[in-house]
């Protein structure tokens, strides 16, 4: 496949003048850089931004964090969403402390095999604490390069298809610019809608401005609705238990919180509790895991 470095050079151009600027950019600490890569898995950097630096102000270090207590790491997590992600980064600590001497693993292999990590966050991880030569694809690099090289919408190429392209396109030794670079031209360029293609830094190659499409209707997103879905119910039992006493809540107490108006689903409301606490988001007593009204719920008070 031909790779043009004309056009490599002016994305690495184009991205030292006007490359986005977020707190995760200004370190190359491997703690740090794990932390923010979890964040960013299912949030968007907007509300990361702020309580990253207030995360890390409470956990400056692996060793903070592993020996936390899971509820704090669970309150500090308030406002990201999908908090099973904050047990995954707190178990992941206490591996690291415990296995790894307290140092993030640098092998991407390494690294997928701790809790939360999926192969992008261990390459990012990877390239951007360590500077290893490996491709961060997340949805941005590969609509910019299934669109500039293939023509196409990255869901009209083969996924090993575009696999092979964003590999071939890496810039041996220049992993970690290339790879924020491509992420801002296709955070801030070419947009899923519509791709302001008369300012990229590839627009003399690519192909599917060649083909003369500006703009493209993206799929319908699928999957459930936030509002009234479980998801939500989920997050508003950790929102209203981040908030509850240390020692916690009746279920009976936690319930009406939850329904003021007197509704809701206490059987769905039970199954919800017991998968929150197997997930270790939360701790039931005997009485409450058989679904007894004066069985307390809290956030779990011990380190795993
Ligand atoms: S020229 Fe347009 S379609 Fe091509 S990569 Fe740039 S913004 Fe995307």
């Amino acid at each position: 496949m031909y790779v043009s470095t004309d056009t490599q050079r002016r994305v690495l151009a184009w991205y030292r003048k006007h490359g986005r600027s977020f707190p995760w950019r200004e370190t190359r600490d491997p703690y740090r850089t794990l932390v923010a890569e979890v964040m960013l898995q299912q949030t968007q950097t907007g509300r990361v931004g702020p309580i990253y630096g207030e995360f890390l102000e409470r956990f400056p270090s692996i060793e903070a964090l592993a020996r936390a207590p899971a509820a704090e790491v669970i309150r500090a997590w308030r406002g990201l969403g999908y908090n099973r992600r904050a047990i995954a980064l707190h178990v992941a600590a206490q591996i690291i402390a415990r296995e790894h001497g307290g140092t993030v693993p640098d092998d991407p292999l390494v690294l997928r095999s701790l809790p939360g990590v999926g192969d992008y966050t261990a390459h990012a991880v990877a390239c951007f604490a360590y500077g290893a030569d490996v491709t961060v694809a997340d949805v941005n690099v590969k609509r910019v390069l299934a669109r500039a090289v293939h023509g196409r919408e990255p869901r009209a190429v083969a996924p090993d298809k575009l696999a092979r392209t964003i590999e071939t396109w890496l810039p041996r030794g220049g992993a970690y610019l290339w790879n924020q670079a491509l992420m801002d031209v296709g955070a801030t360029l070419c947009r899923s809608a519509s791709p302001l293609c008369g300012t990229c830094p590839m627009r003399r190659s690519c192909s599917w401005r060649m083909k003369g499409r500006t703009s493209s209707t993206p799929p319908r997103k699928k999957g459930e609705r936030f509002e009234g879905s479980r998801r939500q119910a989920r997050g508003r039992v950790i929102d209203h238990l981040r908030l509850a006493v240390e020692k916690g809540i009746t279920v009976k107490d936690l319930f009406t919180k939850l329904h003021p108006d007197g509704g809701g689903d206490a059987s769905q409301f039970t199954e919800i509790l017991l998968r929150l606490s197997d997930e270790g988001l939360l701790q039931l007593t005997p009485s409450a895991r058989g679904g007894h009204p004066r069985g307390i719920v809290r956030l779990p008070v011990k380190t795993r």
